[in-house]
């Protein structure tokens, strides 16, 4: 009940922390982003603790579920429910994308269409000096590093500029440029056509040539850790969950001599639990300066709407997305499957949401994940912790939904059609590559590479939409977290006749209306 109150009272200081974060970022972004270390301690937090929470509360769970044989249960209807969540969402991003259509548009980018798919802009432009001047026109501030110039006129090569740094609005200086084939530059020289090339984005570089095969292999293979401290070290959860349950299982079987160490780890769990409480009386001021940091870092304000101008229809086409699957569609699954009150349960839940969204990273938020179901929501530490560090890995609605949104915004961008039969592909690889995305910042950007790569759009159109992942990243880890709790929620419920747990006066209070 304690630690009830507390969840509550903190909802105030975390929208408290919020608002004084957006306004210190975005009027004063050099303020904003000397806060950085603040969040940077705040996330660090969090993530000394992920390691220790799975495996305790994992071993734990196992060894309270009595028959090893209920984790199959457990286990099918957790999938089963991933799934729908996942397919459901990827639906309304490829439904929102296509009814947007925000990559067919009469900019610069849209001219890529008609060029066969490698320019990207095709405007007058004039050389004066050192300087090449776009006339009438902007470079995207989207790409990543480097890219290929060429300069045309009436389809006469006059030069060509490779790798450079990223231009200013409107103007190349050349001298600027590396590889430079100078003399075929001349200077006060105008011409009609400039053709530049995406190169791609570093991010995605050395992931090109991954297939979803080779994704799948690697999810697989990666189930079980060659080394279990490497494991720990690089924060992967899923080998840490088998290893967990593995441990956990054969432990009950050693009767008297398992019990002693089951008695540790709950022990442990119980102090990494209260550790969680304590860094969650940070989260108002850590949220706070994550945000502010992020906003300073984008330019405040001013930087942030010029960013988000550039791309505004296909960020909408994500948000909208994201907020129908969340605040319609996963709500109804709740009440219907679950049987509780979306909106107390959304409530309770806020401070994960909320440490989602400044974070990026589902992993890092999986502490505030589970403190949230269990104490705030009721959810049986057994259900809690078998299904919501399974999700923070491979239960990903938002960014699934993202990853179909961005696959079809880059195809529209490159004028390539897209029939029903390659939206299938990609209703399927989109889905794949969310389950292979880690819970950390822009895994999603980087496992996209594996949805252009199944339906052949250039994956050098990820560095059309680079400039706002940052903010999408914060919306789709909110919706990716919110899915997990959601289904924990559904499970919780669906489990409770075999756990013979009776409905508590709290849980009544917050609105679970068992049968
Ligand atoms: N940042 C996301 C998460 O941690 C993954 C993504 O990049 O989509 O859930």
């Amino acid at each position: 009940m304690k630690n009830q109150q507390k969840s509550i009272s903190l909802l105030i200081p975390i929208l408290v922390g919020i608002g004084v974060g957006i306004l210190l970022g975005g009027l004063f972004p050099i303020v904003g982003s000397s806060l950085e270390f603040i969040g940077e301690l705040f996330i660090n937090g969090l993530l000394m603790l992920v390691i220790p929470l799975v495996m305790t509360s994992m071993i734990i769970s196992i060894s309270s579920l009595g028959d090893i044989r209920q984790i199959g249960g457990i286990g099918g209807k957790t999938i089963f429910f991933y799934t729908i969540t996942t397919g459901i969402a990827v639906l309304i991003g490829l439904i929102m994308v296509n009814i947007i259509q925000p990559g067919v548009a009469n900019t610069d980018a849209a001219r890529i269409a008609q060029r066969g798919g490698q320019i990207l802009t095709d405007v007058p432009y004039s050389i004066d000096q050192d300087i090449i001047t776009l006339q009438g026109s902007t470079f995207q501030r989207a790409y990543d590093e480097r890219y290929n110039v060429i300069l045309l006129d009436q389809n006469e090569i006059h030069g060509a500029i490779k790798s450079g740094k990223q231009p200013s609005d409107n103007s190349l200086r050349i001298s600027e440029w590396t590889n430079l084939e100078k003399d075929t530059v001349t200077p006060n020289q105008s011409g009609s056509g400039l053709k530049v090339d995406l190169a791609v984005a570093a991010t995605v570089k050395d992931k090109d040539e991954r297939s979803i095969f080779d994704v799948l292999k690697e999810v697989v293979v990666g189930l079980l850790p060659r080394n279990l401290f490497q494991a720990m070290v690089e924060n992967q959860v899923l080998p840490l969950i088998i290893f967990s349950l593995l441990f956990g299982a054969i432990l009950t079987t050693l009767g008297e001599r398992g019990e002693g160490v089951i008695i540790m780890f709950s022990a442990i769990n119980e102090v990494i639990m209260k550790m969680i409480h304590l860094i969650l009386l940070a989260a108002p001021v850590g949220i706070g300066a994550l945000i502010a940091s992020r906003l300073g870092l984008a330019g405040g304000f001013t930087g942030f709407a010029t960013e988000f101008s550039s791309l505004s229809k296909y960020a909408a086409s994500v948000i909208i997305g994201l907020f129908i699957h969340g605040a319609l569609v996963l709500p109804i699954i709740l009440q219907v499957f679950g049987k509780r009150n979306p909106w107390h349960y959304a409530r309770k839940t806020a401070s994960a949401l909320t440490t989602a969204f400044s974070t990026s990273s589902s992993s890092a938020t999986l502490p505030l994940t589970m403190e949230c179901a269990i104490q705030g929501n009721h959810i049986s530490p057994r259900t809690a912790s078998f299904v919501l560090p399974l999700g923070a890995t491979i239960n990903m609605d938002g960014t699934a939904l993202y990853e179909a949104v961005g696959a079809v915004f880059i195809a529209q961008v490159y004028g390539i059609e897209l029939g029903v039969g390659q939206m299938v592909v990609i209703f399927l690889t989109a889905t794949l590559a969310a389950i292979g995305a880690a819970g950390i910042p822009e895994a999603g950007l980087v496992t996209m590479v594996i949805v252009l790569r199944a339906v052949n759009i250039p994956i050098e159109g990820i560095s059309l939409i680079l400039v706002i992942d940052w903010f999408l990243d914060r919306c789709r880890t909110t919706i990716n977290v919110w899915g997990d709790s959601i289904v924990a929620g559904v499970i919780d419920t669906l489990e409770r006749p075999k756990s013979h747990r009776v409905i508590t006066k709290e849980e009544e209070e917050v609105g679970v209306v068992f049968d």
